[in-house]
């Protein structure tokens, strides 16, 4: 299965809100597919083998690794908030 095979075909990106080619989702992540790219394209061909022919599992792992949790993301900016009151107080 070449990897360009399903390129031409147009889906609907709910995340962008327009019509886009399957080029775009399959590369979009530092030339890696988008981690919905299966939510996303399972109705218009098999998309799982084609994952599964032309990612290796490492590959795979890093497309589908779960977000970082918000929590943490919120944490982190309240961390940097107090740091630079901090820096303003002294
Ligand atoms: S795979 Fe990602 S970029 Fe492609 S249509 Fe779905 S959400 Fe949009």
């Amino acid at each position: 299965m070449m990897i360009t095979q399903y390129d031409e075909k147009e889906g609907y990106c709910k995340m962008l809100g327009h019509f886009l080619t399957f080029d775009y989702c399959r590369s979009v992540s530092n030339g890696l597919p988008c981690s919905k790219v299966l939510d996303c394209w399972f109705q218009d061909f098999p998309i799982q083998a084609f994952i599964d022919q032309n990612y290796t599992t490492e590959e795979q792992q890093k497309i589908f690794a779960p977000q970082k949790p918000k929590i943490l993301s919120l944490s982190e900016i309240l961390e940097q908030a107090q740091k630079r009151l901090k820096e303003n107080k002294d």
